[in-house]
């Protein structure tokens, strides 16, 4: 089977063979929140190249110059580098406005940014919970409305929002992310039937195990490929960064022009073999910690 480029490292690629028109987003602008890291930079390389400007936006701005940098370095796509906490709307409304003010415009928002850890229910901090719910679930909805009342209720746009499939099985040691996640889910189609007329498509790419990304190494990613676990998943592998990428790509793009409210799961089939064992998943969980 064909798989796309990818490297490992939050990197570019060093070569890619399109397969959708490489015009197909041409002169849009894409907001990716978390788009200096793993899937979101990624999302970011592959839509500027297919001719979009990109704002990536999370915390850490050393890290997301340096990613800016480079992506447009490869592609010769504008990429704006912004500082936000998704968890503080005037974080995201100083850092769309600033978009707009120098890109004009506000095609694309894709919701990517998210944090994630392994631990058992009984384990973890009302805290821990109610960041991840913060992050994942209140960022999502923090950001869409922001660049709803701004840009997208009079303009149109695409949103995708990044998911998981932790929930669809009550994923071990994962009731945070999974109850975030599926909260998002929910979401996608709230916001599908409330601002499909305005012109404004919602959608989600639910992405299995994704390699050459942190939530792969702490999640335990590589112990399992090594292990051989992946051979129960239908596809026999884990994804690349660039299958997600190419999946957001046709649902942030008319590609997908008369969808909308949908999940597109990405996992090779994972979620319907994946093993579900407590135990086993412990011993995961405490052989990362140890290492940490
Ligand atoms: P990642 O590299 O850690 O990406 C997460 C990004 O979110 C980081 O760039 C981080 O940047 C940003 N972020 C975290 N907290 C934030 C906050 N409060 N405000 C703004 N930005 C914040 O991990 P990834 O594995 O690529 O994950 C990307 C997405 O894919 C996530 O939604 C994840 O749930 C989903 N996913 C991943 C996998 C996988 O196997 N990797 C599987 C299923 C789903 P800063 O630190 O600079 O803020």
């Amino acid at each position: 089977m064909q798989m796309p480029e990818d490297v490992g490292t939050d990197d570019c690629l060093t070569s890619y063979t399109h397969i959708y028109s490489p015009d197909l987003l041409k002169d849009q602008v894409a907001f990716i929140t978390g788009g200096g890291s793993g899937i979101g930079l990624r999302i970011a390389e592959i839509f500027m190249r297919h001719g979009c400007h990109t704002a990536i936006a999370s915390r850490n701005l050393d890290k997301l110059k340096e990613a800016a940098n480079k992506l447009s370095a490869v592609t010769g796509r504008h990429c704006l580098p912004l500082c936000i906490d998704v968890r503080q709307p005037e974080s995201i409304a100083a850092a769309v406005d600033d978009t707009l003010k120098q890109m004009g415009r506000i095609d694309i928002l894709i919701n990517n940014a998210a944090g994630n850890f392994l631990c058992p229910a009984a384990s973890l901090s009302f805290n821990a919970f109610k960041t991840v719910l913060e992050i994942d679930t209140m960022g999502t909805f923090n950001t869409s409305k922001v660049v709803y009342e701004k840009w997208f209720k009079d303009h149109g746009g695409n949103i995708v929002n990044i998911s998981a499939t932790l929930g669809y099985k009550g994923q071990a040691l994962q009731v945070h992310a999974g109850s975030a996640k599926a909260a998002n889910d929910a979401m996608t189609k709230h916001l599908a039937v409330e601002w499909g007329p305005s012109g404004v498509r919602v959608n989600t790419v639910a992405p299995g195990p994704i390699s050459g990304t942190e939530g792969f190494r702490r999640l335990g990613g590589p112990r399992g490929e090594a292990a051989g676990t992946f051979q129960s998943i239908p596809l026999q592998r884990a994804g690349n960064k660039t299958e997600m990428a190419h999946c957001t790509l046709f649902l942030a793009s008319r590609a997908s022009s008369y969808v909308t409210g949908a999940i597109l799961v990405a996992d090779g089939g994972s979620w319907l073999t994946s093993a579900n064992d407590v135990s086993m998943l412990l011993g995961i969980a405490s052989s990362n910690s140890a290492k940490l």
